[in-house]
């Protein structure tokens, strides 16, 4: 741990007295880490921020692989808490690439001075609940422990990557990589030979890239995933200066959509217009950047599956225009998903990347994978021989970043094995039986723009903490009716939408990890506005299904 940490001296496991105790402890320094830092300052709770990695930035910290990127409007993406703040920052693209976006979360930590709140190289590994004292303990990977009254979890929903259950990967003798521990000195594929397991939507951004460098590049497929174009463009000066003067009512605009972006659901049905008229809405849509074409789609692109299908058929139709080897193209058609059915991945040349010689899709269908050796990639039908191999294998989502934790409620109670099946959570910032722990992005949330989720959950939480102080509580927990009858509207809501039966790490579902083999209600699914109503209706109303003590 860094050495101005009040647990850095803990390398071993610490008498009982030298514990450093807070009022809270928030895990994790990414964008959720960060705003909590600026809340709880404010209010003057006496907390601390434990840190994975070397500096703050989440997922912009971890996931350094070519061609990362934001696929949502970056002027929608930053925080709004400070007009100052979003008057000096000038993004430069539209969405924005991963280096810009860290250095922007490294202007925010610099500018507010976060990083005297936090330490990194802090992996949390454990935390156990003193029943009695009211009092989490944190255990570090290196032995240190830390204690808080609240524990507050800001680990993300895709912050616990998952390598593939291959057998041989410690075999292989060149370099190889999880895009989510790219490494910090950059990795060059001039004229290597690279292969490339994984075609969702981190893949979906690195393969053009790597594609433009590499000698050759094997993209090694199980299943295909939808994707349409991103069109990203630099923000002119023009452009600049009208977004800095909109920002208010950029603001509300994501306030009043599904997702909190920009794109809201035309009100229209795919199946009550003509023809011609579907057509050339989708052809504009295509032709659109970001996410319109995903959440500004007719209203019942998601639900219905007549409609569905017909968006579909358009979909395959494109990646048919533009795929010139028509036996490839039909082969990065997806067949076990509608259109938009799964986290729509936006990609800049995805599919050209295959006109090009240097490129080869491998279909694991036709030939699965047999092991990784020490030259390269084993399928039944041939090996092949690469200088670097890259996973771009994805996350065990949502449950993945907590289920690696050894987190013990009262009694000794594993929050892994309480999630085995489904989560019993409060609005998804508290789990049934876990007093004090506070999260944020927790299982049950709405998502969507992800920082204006964590905006409104950390603003929910930061609510509950003043309510607490003021009232002298130091217990929190929720009234067990009141977790139950969120988990029936999170239900109702979520059977309403064809993705719910869809396998993919919203649905909880990855084939690397035991036991996630079928689709979990994982998120709320009723609309960021509804949930935001909600949980300002309880708020409103003094956190009535909440017990304190
Ligand atoms: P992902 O969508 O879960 O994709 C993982 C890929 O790895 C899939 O193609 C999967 O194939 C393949 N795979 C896993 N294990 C395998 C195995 N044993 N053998 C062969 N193939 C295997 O993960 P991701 O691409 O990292 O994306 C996850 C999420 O991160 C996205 O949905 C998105 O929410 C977020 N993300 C966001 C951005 C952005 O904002 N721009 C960029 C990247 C990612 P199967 O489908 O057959 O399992």
């Amino acid at each position: 741990m860094a050495s101005h940490s009040p647990a850095s001296t803990a390398a071993r496991p610490a008498p009982q007295s030298d514990i450093p105790t807070y009022e809270a402890i928030v895990v994790g320094g990414g964008i959720s880490g960060m705003y909590l830092t600026y809340r709880l300052r404010e209010l003057g709770v006496n907390f601390h921020v434990f840190e994975a990695g070397s500096d703050v930035g989440g997922t912009w910290y971890w996931c350094r692989y070519p061609g990362a990127r934001f696929d949502s409007e970056s002027w929608t993406y930053g925080y709004f808490f400070d007009e100052e703040l979003l008057q000096e920052w000038e993004w430069k693209e539209h969405f924005s690439p991963q280096p810009d976006t860290l250095e922007y979360l490294n202007h925010v930590a610099d500018k507010y001075d976060f990083r005297r709140d936090m330490t990194f190289n802090a992996k949390v590994v454990a935390a156990e609940f003193d029943d009695a004292a009211n009092q989490w303990t944190v255990t570090f990977e290196d032995g240190g422990q830390a204690r808080a009254t609240l524990l507050i979890t800001g680990l993300g929903v895709l912050s616990a990557p998952t390598l593939p259950n291959i057998p041989g990967l410690e075999d292989f003798q060149g370099q190889s990589f999880h895009t989510a521990r790219w490494p910090h000195e950059p990795v060059s594929f001039e004229g290597k030979r690279v292969g490339i397991i994984g075609t969702g939507a981190t893949a979906i951004q690195a393969i053009p890239e790597i594609a433009k460098t590499a000698g050759h590049l094997s993209v090694f497929q199980r299943h295909p995933n939808w994707s349409a174009p991103l069109h990203n463009a630099k923000i002119t000066p023009e452009e600049q200066k009208d977004i800095k003067a909109r920002y208010k009512e950029i603001y509300a605009r994501c306030w009043e959509t599904v997702a909190c972006f920009i794109h809201h659901p035309d009100p229209r049905s795919a199946l009550e217009v003509t023809p011609e008229e579907r057509e050339a809405f989708w052809e504009k849509l295509y032709s659109e950047p970001g996410f319109g074409i995903w959440l500004g789609n007719f209203r019942d692109v998601l639900t219905d599956e007549r409609a569905n299908a017909l968006m579909t058929e358009f979909a395959a139709r494109k990646i048919r225009e533009r795929v010139d080897d028509p036996v490839v193209a039909e082969k990065l058609i997806p067949k076990n998903h509608g259109f938009g059915l799964r986290r729509l991945p936006l990609e800049s040349g995805y599919f050209e990347a295959y006109n090009r010689p240097n490129v080869r899709l491998v279909d694991l269908n036709e030939a699965p994978i047999e092991r990784i050796t020490a030259k390269g990639v084993k399928t039944t039908a041939e090996e092949h021989e690469l200088d670097i191999l890259i996973y771009a294998t994805g996350f065990d989502g949502v449950t993945g970043p907590y289920d690696r934790i050894d987190i013990r409620g009262p009694g000794g109670r594993s929050l892994k094995e309480e999630w085995k099946e489904l989560p019993t959570t409060l609005y998804g910032v508290i789990n049934d039986g876990f007093p004090n722990l506070l999260m944020v992005l927790g299982p049950h949330t709405a998502r969507g723009n992800i920082p204006r989720n964590i905006e409104m959950l950390v603003d929910f939480n930061i609510g509950l903490i003043r309510h607490m102080r003021e009232n002298g509580y130091t217990r929190i927990e929720p009234r067990p009716e009141a977790a139950a009858e969120w988990l029936a509207q999170v239900k109702e809501v979520d059977a309403l939408l064809l993705s719910s039966k869809i396998p993919s790490w919203q649905t909880g579902v990855n084939q690397n990890v035991p036991g996630r083999q079928t689709p979990r209600v994982l998120g709320y699914n009723g609309g960021a506005v509804r949930y935001r109503k909600t949980i300002e209706k309880v708020a409103a109303g003094g956190y009535k299904e909440f017990k304190f003590g």
